[in-house]
């Protein structure tokens, strides 16, 4: 059985047909890169997973538990239960600007008083030296570069012990300079076998790293595959067209 299991989803925003019912599968361990134009969906299509967004009809399944099913949305403390198992990076940080690094990691998991200080402590040093930014722990975001900003969000977000990590373009609103370094845990993570949606423009990386590309055009899936076939060998015109613009 797939992890998630999106099925028909569709959203719309008054007449405007944002997702037209789409569906996909993504199991445990996968790397689905996202590529499409600006516009197509894949922002939506990401929140609506974490229930950022609410669709209008059809289903998401996460391991044994429907966040919607048939359009219908669970109740809310389940859907809390849902979302919590997913992490979120956006394409620009969202990070509070009032903590510090190590206060922006340990907020979310005090809050859900489930663990001692001390865990939590233990787990946001293990994770800041992940993303070699310990030395950082005390600073506040404005201090940092938008490559350090971007990983302590990475950081952050590992903190709940997500099982999936979504990824919003984590790199597009970087200098070129400061892409490689954020790009850089993304590989580790997938080498740790985490299982990651990366919305992106960085097609090196989903060659390198994802093992299925997912093309969407205007509110549909158009084709997804493996990365050396789609790249290589696109079945659609939309596909080809969208590709040599790259
Ligand atoms: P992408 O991430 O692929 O660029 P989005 O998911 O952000 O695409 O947007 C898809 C479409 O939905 C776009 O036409 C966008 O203008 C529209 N859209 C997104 N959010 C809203 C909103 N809150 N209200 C109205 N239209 C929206
Ligand atoms: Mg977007």
């Amino acid at each position: 059985m797939a992890f998630i299991e999106v099925s028909n989803m569709k959203k719309s925003y008054g007449s405007l047909d944002v997702l037209k019912q789409i569906s996909f599968d993504v199991n445990k361990n996968d790397v689905v890169a996202v590529i499409g134009p600006s516009g197509s969906g894949k922002s939506t299509m990401l929140r609506s997973l974490v229930h950022l967004e609410e669709v209008n009809g059809g289903s998401i399944r996460v391991a044994d538990d429907y966040l919607v099913k048939d359009g219908v949305y669970s109740r809310p403390q389940e859907i809390k239960q849902i979302t919590l198992r997913m992490g979120m990076v956006f394409q620009h940080f969202n990070l509070f600007p009032h903590l510090t690094v190590k206060e922006n990691l340990e907020l979310a998991p005090r809050l859900l008083k489930k663990e001692s200080a001390a865990e939590i402590k233990n787990r946001s040093t293990d994770l800041l030296a992940k993303v070699g930014l310990l030395d950082r722990a005390n600073a506040y975001p404005a201090n940092l570069s938008g490559g350090q900003k971007q990983r302590v969000a990475i950081a952050r977000a590992l903190m709940m012990n997500p099982e999936i990590m979504l990824f919003d373009e984590p790199t597009s609103a970087l200098d070129p300079e400061l892409t490689g370094e954020v790009l850089q845990v993304m590989k580790h993570l997938a080498q740790e076998h985490m299982t990651m949606i990366v919305v992106t423009h960085e097609m090196g990386f989903a060659k390198e790293v994802a093992n299925r590309v997912m093309f969407m055009d205007n509110g549909e899936i158009i084709e997804s595959g493996h990365p050396t076939e789609l790249f290589n060998n696109p079945q659609f015109d939309r596909t080809k067209a969208f590709l040599n613009r790259q």
